[in-house]
């Protein structure tokens, strides 16, 4: 009998180091949780859609078609071919074999099924298997095997070596010998909601007699994923809650009240009650830790601007953590300017209890970067706004209170923790997270779960729409006179422009901007170009998309001087990425806001946070190139004034191609919720939970998009247990599973993602 913890080796044999090595699966707990990629029923083909390029497969086929010669290759070789046609019923698939000499026609008569195991390779836009290993067994054989008892059969992802039938060889060993603990979910959650035992659960997985019952194991097993992650935020909220921070009380004459006195419009209802809820937070004796999520323009910045200060009424100060330089200049601009007399704190002019604004980012010269940590440590600057390097050991803070990170998804939680640990006397800052890439509940449920989460619905009034379209150009070259000429109708009017670029260009390698020294790469914004994988995909084409047709992406430093010198001749075109120096940078920034600039040509740095209410229109070139998410955030910069804008995407890809279908998507819908729950179902989910080194997501069965109640429910029994129990001390089978979890390391990656 072997428990969980216990190394494979003693029960499977020699294979475990191939196992351990292969799939990173090393104890009896990491087999058991290796779950099938499909079921096979007996007597059925495999389906040749499910198989996928570089996975390594094993088939149930008939041979229909046998084909051998000699060949002689580049190298002056002589070599034997032999093709194999297997198909699955509706699909043909080729099986090559080289020089096999044992291979004898006749053993593989015509009409004849077998399994074959290879890797899968797609070679001239074809599926193929190359000197694939041949496991002929009849229909009796397959029978006699205890594996087909039930009539299904479990097929597992697996590795040369190490393929289906042997993995269903070892997973049958540990199963029969398995010394499993108490069940981890307590008995009266599992009758509340009707699930069977974990043992039953395991078998069932492995093992179903009948669909339905994997069906119930597949639920009670995503459930127990779903429950223990559950589990562990929630146990991170209550050590979080329980932690000291300092009181932020408020006072009535301060520059609180005298901000609110000057606002120029009026707070939304959801600004004014978020505000409160805020208030309320900080003026606590525990860190607040609160996610702010609201569409781009619903105004979330004046929430932050209220929240610190209160802070620095309260004698606190506040950081805001900006991802890119851009965007931190663009927030020292505007909270400046919305604060105006009452941030010229020492200053002449400046009002009698005005606080100092100051901005660290990492292009500063030695001599202000030396004077901007001088006004943190000494506490001059009531806020100081910058970028990672905000983050570094020697920033120091006379009294850290606030810790506003805007933009959230570009930071992970390391960064949080930086800076957290520069508030006073070991006690915690408060914590404010803005995004304004809307977070599908269940996602706000699983990797932002130890955060409390507030939205902002509503924009404030007098926004115009954004009117979105696709402009193919596939075929039709005339759209692209008709785009510029949209385009110089806006300047005509006094408006401004964007156009963004996937790239930066010039004679650098193809690569995304990742906007600006500062911004670390950002793992969900690549992926998000990663459009062939489909949540349906898990076992199913997970191919990568591809390529456009034509020429690579068009570049900034191509399209700039083009359109200059072309469709926008009289126009006042300037460019802007992240490879030119912060000061060029900053200088176009702020000629575009002033208007001096009609057409920004531009990467994604100017994704997020950029607010210029003159701009009326976007182009995206080689839209498809970017992520649903990225693709509505990069729109939100035009639409924030009361002028209707206007956003076109351009694309070469062809009608029908997948990524016409998202570009179509995005240009169908504005609400931001709609379109980061589609781009939860185009995106592999891994990429959002997180996986490890081998490529496996600690959550194995659970699907974001499809699971949304099961984690709704596990979330509320995990939270009902960790708030009469935090430390699990009566639920010991609990928190041994939940050891399990976080002993792997593998908790972190809930947060990276
Ligand atoms: P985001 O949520 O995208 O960060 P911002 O905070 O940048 O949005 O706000 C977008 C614009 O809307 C800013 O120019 C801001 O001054 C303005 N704004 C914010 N709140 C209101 C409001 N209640 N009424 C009118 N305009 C507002
Ligand atoms: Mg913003």
């Amino acid at each position: 009998m072997a428990g969980l913890d216990a190394p494979l080796r003693p029960v499977v044999g020699a294979i475990a180091a191939v196992l351990g090595d292969k799939l990173g699966l090393h104890t009896v707990g990491d087999l058991v949780r290796h779950y099938p990629r499909r079921w096979d029923k007996r007597g059925e083909l495999t389906d040749f859609r499910d198989l996928i390029p570089g996975e390594y497969a094993t088939i149930f086929a008939v041979i229909s078609r046998v084909t051998s010669k000699n060949i002689v290759t580049k190298t002056n070789k002589r070599l034997n071919k032999t093709d194999v046609t297997v198909t699955d019923g509706t699909r043909k698939l080729v099986l090559t074999f080289f020089n096999q000499r044992v291979w004898q026609q006749n053993r593989f008569p015509e009409g004849a099924a077998a399994f074959f195991s290879g890797k899968v390779e797609l070679f001239n836009g074809k599926l193929q298997l190359v000197n694939p290993e041949v496991d002929i067994v009849d229909d009796d054989d397959v029978v006699g095997r205890s594996d087909f008892a039930g009539g299904i059969l479990a097929v597992y992802p697996g590795v040369k070596d190490a393929d289906t039938v042997k993995i269903r060889r070892c997973m049958r060993l540990v199963l029969d010998t398995l010394d499993l603990p108490e069940d981890p979910v307590p008995q009266a959650i599992r009758d509340k909601l009707g699930f069977i035992g974990y043992r039953e659960a395991l078998e069932g997985i492995h093992r179903p007699k009948t669909f339905d019952e994997r069906d119930r194991a597949r639920d009670r097993l995503a459930w127990d994923e779903a429950f223990i992650l559950q589990i562990v935020l929630a146990q991170r909220r209550v050590a979080a809650a329980g932690l000291p921070a300092t009181a932020r009380r408020p006072v009535n004459d301060g520059l609180l009240a005298a901000f609110d006195a000057r606002l120029p419009f009026e707070l939304t209802n959801g600004q004014r009650s978020i505000g409160d809820l805020i208030a309320k937070e900080v003026a606590a004796d525990h860190p607040m830790h609160r996610l702010l999520q609201g569409e781009v323009g619903s105004g979330k910045t004046v929430i932050a601007l209220r929240a610190m200060l209160a802070v620095i009424d309260a004698g606190g100060q506040a950081a805001l953590l900006a991802p890119t330089e851009v965007l931190a200049q663009q927030h020292l601009r505007s909270i400046t300017d919305m604060l105006g007399d009452l941030a010229l704190g020492g200053q002449l002019g400046g009002a009698e209890n005005a606080t100092t604004v100051t901005l660290l980012t990492g292009s500063l010269s030695q001599a202000a970067r030396r004077k901007a940590m001088l006004n943190a440590a000494s506490g001059a600057a009531g806020i100081v706004i910058g970028t990672h390097a905000l983050l570094e050991e020697k920033v120091q803070f006379a009294d850290l209170g606030l810790v506003v990170v805007d933009e959230q998804h570009k930071f992970g939680v390391e960064q949080r923790d930086a800076l957290r640990a520069k508030a006073r006397d070991d006690r915690r800052p408060h914590v404010l997270v803005m995004t304004a890439t809307p977070i599908p509940r269940t996602v706000a449920m699983t990797v932002y779960g130890d955060l409390d989460v507030s939205t902002l619905e509503e924009l404030p009034k007098g926004r115009a729409p954004i009117t979105t379209a696709v402009a193919p150009l596939a075929g039709k070259p005339e759209w692209a006179e008709r785009v510029w000429q949209r385009v110089r109708d806006e300047v005509a009017a006094g408006h401004q422009a964007y156009v963004v670029c996937p790239r930066i260009g010039g004679d650098e390698p193809d690569e995304p901007d990742d906007s600006g020294e500062e911004l670390r790469p950002d793992d969900t914004e690549t992926d998000t170009l990663d459009f062939g994988a489909t949540e349906g995909s898990r076992g199913g084409t997970g191919s990568r998309p591809a390529a456009p047709p034509t020429l690579p992406p068009i570049g900034v430093l191509e399209l700039g001087p083009q359109l200059a010198d072309g469709y926008l001749s009289n126009l006042r075109v300037e460019i802007l990425h992240g490879r030119m120096p912060s000061e060029a940078k900053d200088a176009t920034m702020r000629a575009f806001v002033d208007g001096a600039v009609d057409v920004l040509v531009a990467t994604t740095v100017i994704e997020v946070g950029v607010d210029v209410a003159n701009a009326t229109i976007m182009v995206i070139m080689d839209a498809e190139r970017f992520g649903v998410s990225q693709l509505h955030q990069l729109r939100g910069r035009v639409g924030r004034g009361s002028a209707a804008s206007r956003c076109l995407l351009v694309t070469e890809l062809p009608p029908g191609h997948p990524g016409r279908a998202r570009l179509d998507a995005v240009a169908a819908t504005s609400d931001g919720f709609e379109l980061s729950e589609l781009d939860l179902t185009l995106r592999r989910e891994g990429t959002i939970l997180g996986t490890d080194q081998h490529g496996r997501s600690d959550l194995k069965l659970l699907s974001l998009v499809r699971d949304r109640d099961l984690i709704g429910s596990a979330r509320e029994q995990a939270t009902r247990i960790v708030d009469g129990d935090p430390g699990l001390l009566d639920h010991p089978p609990l928190a041994a599973a939940v050891n399990r979890l976080v002993a792997n390391e593998d908790a972190d990656f809930l947060e990276k993602a």
